[in-house]
């Protein structure tokens, strides 16, 4: 039983704390119903901490999320910000935390539940019963390595430079978070890389072929190049279970699957830090989608993906597998009922609103706990 377990919310901007409250009954109706107990905490990031404090990411939240289990995160922007200076806008407040709390695996689901099936891009017998995790190492990679900009070449032409560099430690460390999720699921992974024509994809390659042989025999490994993965998710996706990519990689991959199980709405994410020596590690969960302003303040936003979100972090971070299954069943069960929101709205479906969604996944869980 997860007693004393230390929750940080931060709602953010946007439709950010209009989903989370929605989030917020499910963890009451876990504390009244499941006899479990969080410290639950919130602080400001993004805009609204912009507004109160003039920082997107203050101190104050820093020292909250360091001090958490685990963060539950809405998120942030909004055109009442978008004028200001890149380094003052409400985005760095999400890039801070990662950075502060060493955040380097970004896990996205690509889950699709049946009542949805047709809202993918794929027909209904290529993607029933898919259920992809993609492991993303978020903090290296082309993204960071230097040397990096735009230069002047001797003959005055303009060259843009980026450079991709990972070390052995950094694939070392999110290879093992890829395989160990492999073993709370279907035991495969399937490493990305272009190890044909890239030196990192070569290291890429052979240190989790490393990692797997001496940590993780158990788990099936195959390599895949990233081409033929793109063609085999958008062909055959439901071969996948672990997807481990390195960020430049993982980043269009992960679009990829989401684009096979339909809406934004739907798509929750995790990113974690390292294991430390207490046990603990880092973990920030949020939705993949944005503050989407344009139905900000409506009530329609989906709170799925917010929901599904801090199902991750009970089971993820809060070993509290069986809670976080309950809430999953309850979400595909208000699915397979017909309620949609707009996002997800099809022919002959009764559309609702956030609040009703949530209302509508609390009554489910009453079922289920009843059962
Ligand atoms: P977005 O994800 O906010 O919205 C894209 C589209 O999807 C919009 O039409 C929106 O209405 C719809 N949508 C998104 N979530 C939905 C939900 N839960 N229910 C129903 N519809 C939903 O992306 P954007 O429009 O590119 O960005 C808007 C703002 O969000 C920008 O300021 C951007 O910087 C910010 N953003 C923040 C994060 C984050 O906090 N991690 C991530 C992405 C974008």
């Amino acid at each position: 039983m997860a007693a004393n377990k230390k929750l940080l919310i931060l709602p953010g901007d946007g439709i950010g704390p209009e989903v989370m409250s929605q989030a917020k009954r499910v963890l009451a109706w876990l504390q009244r119903r499941r006899a479990v107990s969080f410290e639950v905490s919130e602080a400001l990031v993004g805009g609204a901490a912009i507004d109160a404090a003039g920082d997107p990411c203050p101190e104050a939240t820093v020292a909250a999320a360091r001090a958490a289990d685990a963060v539950l995160f809405g998120s942030v922007g909004g055109p009442k910000w978008d004028g200001l200076p890149f380094e003052q806008r409400p985005e760095l407040g999400i890039l801070r935390l990662r950075k502060e709390l060493g955040l380097f695996a970004n896990l996205r689901p690509a889950l699709l539940p049946d009542a949805l099936v047709d809202a993918s891009a794929l027909k209904p017998d290529l993607v029933r019963g898919l259920d992809i995790m993609i492991v993303r190492e978020s903090t290296g990679g082309i993204y960071f390595g230097e040397p990096r900009g735009i230069h002047r070449d001797a003959a005055g032409k303009r060259v843009g430079i980026d450079t991709e560099v990972y070390s052995e430690e950094e694939i070392a460390r999110v290879a093992r978070v890829a395989f160990e999720l492999a073993r709370q699921r279907r035991h495969k992974v399937t490493s990305v890389d272009k190890a044909n024509v890239m030196q990192s994809g070569r290291l890429w390659r052979s240190v989790v072929a490393e990692v797997h042989q001496a940590e993780f025999p158990d788990v099936a490994l195959e390599h895949m190049y990233a081409d033929n993965c793109a063609m085999q998710l958008a062909s055959r996706p439901l071969q996948f279970d672990v997807i481990l990519a390195s960020n430049l990689f993982g980043d269009v991959l992960s679009d990829l699957a989401a684009a096979l199980t339909g809406s934004l709405g739907m798509l929750p994410s995790a990113t974690l830090g390292a294991l430390q020596p207490d046990g603990r590690r880092h973990a920030l969960y949020e939705p993949v989608h944005g503050s989407a302003p344009d139905i900000a303040g409506k009530g329609v936003a989906n709170p799925c993906a917010q929901i599904l979100s801090l199902a991750m972090l009970l089971r993820i971070s809060f070993g509290m597998a069986e809670e976080a299954q309950m809430i999953e069943t309850a979400i595909e069960r208000v699915l397979a009922s017909g309620l949609r929101t707009a996002d997800i709205m099809q022919p002959g479906k009764a559309r609702v609103g956030t609040a009703v969604m949530g209302e509508a996944i609390l009554r489910e869980l009453d079922k289920l706990a009843a059962a």
